[in-house]
């Protein structure tokens, strides 16, 4: 049975992860969610930290939003610190603070869609789902050759029922475990050593060479361009900060004074625009510098980042009364994008 062969090959291969010694709903929650935009040599210690000052569902439901964000900051992609929370308090509030138990009842939470109820279900609670990750999808099209993208509604079904399939009676916390690192440690992305791989006389891929061919590309999304130009305002104790909006990318972080452009300008343009005397209107300013950073890339943006300096004397920032003053020194108690939070580390 092919999922024998990938259970065997993983008691002999799997990686010892903190998470995989624990069935504790509350702990796989977490891993999952900071793995899904994330490599696991990175979300250990984002994971141990994490569980050490939340412990439990209630401890992290009754802590403040911007706590938990500081525990996200440079993991990136915050909804999903804040989806955490407030599915926290929804457990606290409509399960007395038991995690829920099955998966008609774990999907309808913030943040979780149908891999992670599934690896929820099946590694907490050993339910018979068959999770499929991007590690499951490269392993299940190229042993079958199913040139189907997952993009597309029948692509989805269609790797479904074959997950379902393969884990057949399996023992569903351990399939999927196994699956999931066969894909990430044997059936990579690039390279695959098939030669030691104990599915090749089985491998639809393998057996036709076409390993580059597996999985299907996925049609690529419009990514977009946009320029910001962030006003670094500060003297020797202090800096300016504002909070972003609920609308946009880095929704409630904080970051510097920004002007948005649709394209690239000069510091000379930029310092004659509507915008900039707006925002500086009657303040003596200095600027002292100008850094532009390489393209900071989101999922479907470009972001063309310069700070500009901006030296202002100390009795100058109260004329700035919609923006808030952060000392040096408290900069770590604001959440804040990745490129605000490295631009301040070279500070
Ligand atoms: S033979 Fe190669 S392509 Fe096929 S499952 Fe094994 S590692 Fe993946």
């Amino acid at each position: 049975m092919l999922n024998s062969k990938i259970i065997n090959w993983y008691e002999f291969n799997k990686r010892d992860l903190p998470w995989r010694n624990t069935s504790d709903p509350y702990k796989i929650w977490i891993s999952e969610i900071m793995l899904q935009q994330t490599q696991v040599v990175t979300v250990v210690d984002y994971y141990y930290r994490f569980i050490n000052s939340f412990p439990t569902i209630k401890a992290l439901a009754l802590a403040d939003e911007q706590e938990v964000l500081n525990h996200w900051q440079g993991l990136g992609y915050y909804s999903r610190a804040r989806n955490l929370h407030q599915a926290a308090k929804s457990i606290v509030d409509n399960y007395n603070g038991v995690f829920p138990d099955s998966f008609d009842e774990i999907i309808k939470l913030k943040g979780i869609g149908v891999y992670t109820a599934s690896a929820i279900s099946a590694f907490a609670f050993h339910l018979p789902y068959a999770a499929v990750d991007g590690n499951v999808y490269r392993v299940l099209s190229r042993l079958f050759g199913v040139s189907e993208s997952t993009n597309s509604p029948k692509g989805k079904r269609e790797f479904q029922s074959l997950a379902d399939e393969l884990m057949a009676d399996a023992p569903p916390h351990l399939y999927n475990q196994a699956i999931i690192e066969f894909g990430a440690l044997q059936c990579t992305a690039k390279n695959p050593d098939c030669e030691v791989c104990p599915l090749h006389a089985q491998c639809f891929a393998y057996i036709n060479k076409q390993q580059n061919v597996f999985p299907a590309k996925k049609k690529k999304v419009k990514v977009i361009d946009r320029f910001f130009y962030y006003l670094y305002i500060y003297n020797e104790e202090r800096f300016l900060m504002q909070q972003r909006g609920e609308r946009d990318i880095w929704r409630n972080l904080f970051e510097f004074p920004l002007i948005e452009l649709d394209n690239k300008i000069e510091l000379v343009d930029l310092i004659k625009s509507e915008a900039w005397r707006s925002l500086l209107r009657d303040v003596k300013v200095e600027v002292t510098d100008q850094i532009v950073t390489k393209a900071h890339k989101l999922s479907h943006q470009n972001l063309h980042i310069e700070f500009v300096h901006i030296r202002v004397e100390d009795k100058e920032f109260e004329k700035f009364s919609s923006l808030i003053r952060v000392d040096k020194e408290a900069a770590r108690d604001y959440p804040m994008p990745k490129p605000i939070e490295m631009h301040l580390a070279r500070e």
